[in-house]
């Protein structure tokens, strides 16, 4: 038997703390500084013209070739060192489950949003194909290897999902379609369902409804923003950028409609500004909808307009990665918590023996997303390390080990009366 004191603030967040949260007026983006006209849309890349040859690694060549979707995919270095075109081995991760497919083009995302490598800024100092990403390379291969390696044998794939990752460029939706119609003509989608990472802004409702139409499972909206205010500072005019809260939402239900419960969600970065009642109100909001949420740890992306804040403190993000659990897969509400006068979490609104029992299972601290093939709650997209470094992770890859609930404990300021893990 073993139990633990429902959490009470001020928590023991450990020594390394110096804030306990990440609070709005301190995570103002740096402006967006002008693009010389030569660097704009890609020109470089374009006007030098060199034809593409194979798996293009990133920082490896000094120009990047000419590679554009639905030809070229970028992936993800875990995928693309589970598919074996990377050499490299993962800390503590033997593989990674989901295949995420990014669109590619030399002109890049042509939007600019301020937490992201991608963003379109950094063609001042940087080819689209060279650009790091969620703290990670992603080299950029030709579909239809991705596509002859998983296809040998998709039942025995490590892969328990495959997603589609959109952004913003004018060719997106087109591809979006070309890149499912590829996959599906190789590989049966109860095999290896799909996911879709959409971008809203370019988006119609007609476009959810054939890519569910084409054999998408799920479709996902990374909202990021957990507020309108963070979203237009971070993703909209505030840094000159074309995304719109409204249009995003417009999607997202029009993906409720199509794709029914369960089979939609959004992604939420946390620790952008926004307080813990409001980022676990929107959880409750996408929960009530029908849907899930899934949850990035904010880190300060290098490159990026956010380069120069704080990471988002490790217990502001376990409060909100295990509130956010117990909304979404263990009956809790968020009407039930209680918050203290600046939005944090000091009651989970759950028995306590509960409580003990979700923090020791360990699931609610792993890589929130579209589910795999282990159970409904474990996430098939594990994005190992993608944000936080491998000696201060925030969401886990794989399953916590008992040192690891020790940790988590102690930033979450909750004590184990347990012998075994105190
Ligand atoms: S739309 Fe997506 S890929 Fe493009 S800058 Fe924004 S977050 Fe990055």
């Amino acid at each position: 038997m073993s139990c633990i004191e429902p959490s009470r603030l001020p928590a023991n967040a450990g020594p390394a703390a110096p804030v306990d949260h990440n609070e709005f007026a301190a995570m103002q983006p740096r402006a967006p500084a002008p693009t010389p006209a030569e660097r704009r849309n890609g020109a470089r890349v374009k006007s030098a013209d060199e034809r593409p040859n194979g798996v293009y690694l990133p920082n490896n060549n000094l120009l990047a070739p000419h590679m554009r979707s639905p030809e070229y995919v970028q992936l993800s270095t875990a995928a693309a060192m589970t598919l074996g075109i990377m050499p490299g081995r993962m800390h503590r991760c033997g593989c990674t489950r989901c295949l995420n497919l990014l669109l590619t083009y030399p002109e890049g995302c042509r939007a600019n949003c301020a937490y992201c490598g991608l963003a379109r800024h950094r063609e001042a100092e940087r080819d689209y194909a060279d650009r790091n990403f969620i703290r990670v390379d992603w080299p950029a291969v030709p579909l239809d290897r991705v596509i002859d390696i998983v296809a040998r044998d998709p039942a025995a794939s490590p892969f328990h999902r495959m997603c589609i990752s959109m952004i913003t460029h004018p060719r997106s939706d087109a591809d979006t379609v070309a890149v499912l119609e590829a996959w599906t003509r190789r590989i049966d989608p109860g095999a290896i369902p799909v996911s879709i990472l959409s971008n809203p802004t370019t988006m119609e409702r007609a476009d959810v409804v054939r890519l569910k139409d084409l054999g998408a499972e799920i479709f996902t909206v990374a909202l990021d923003a957990a507020t309108p205010a963070i979203f237009e500072r971070t993703r909209g005019k505030g840094v000159q950028s074309p995304h719109k809260w409204e249009k995003y939402w417009e999607i997202l239900l029009a993906a409720r409609d199509v794709f029914g419960p369960r089979r939609f969600g959004a992604h939420v970065i946390i620790g952008m500004g926004e307080t813990e009642a409001e980022a676990l109100a929107l959880v409750q909001r996408i929960v009530d909808l029908g849907g899930h949420s899934h949850l990035f740890c904010f880190f300060p992306e290098r490159g990026s307009l956010m380069d120069h804040l704080p990471a988002t403190p490790r217990d502001q993000w376990r409060r909100v990665q295990l509130a956010r659990y117990l909304i979404d897969y263990a009956g809790a509400r968020v009407e039930r918590m209680r918050f203290d006068e600046q939005g944090r979490v000091v009651d989970y609104g759950v028995p306590a023996g509960e409580l003990d029992r979700i923090v020791r299972e360990g699931v609610a601290f792993r890589t929130s997303g579209c589910p795999g093939k282990f159970r409904d709650d474990v996430s098939a997209c594990d994005r190992p390390y993608g944000d936080s470094p491998p000696s201060d992770i925030a969401s886990y890859p794989f399953q916590p080990n008992a040192r690891d609930l020790q940790r988590i404990r102690r930033q979450l300021g909750v004590r184990a009366r347990d012998a075994e893990e105190a």
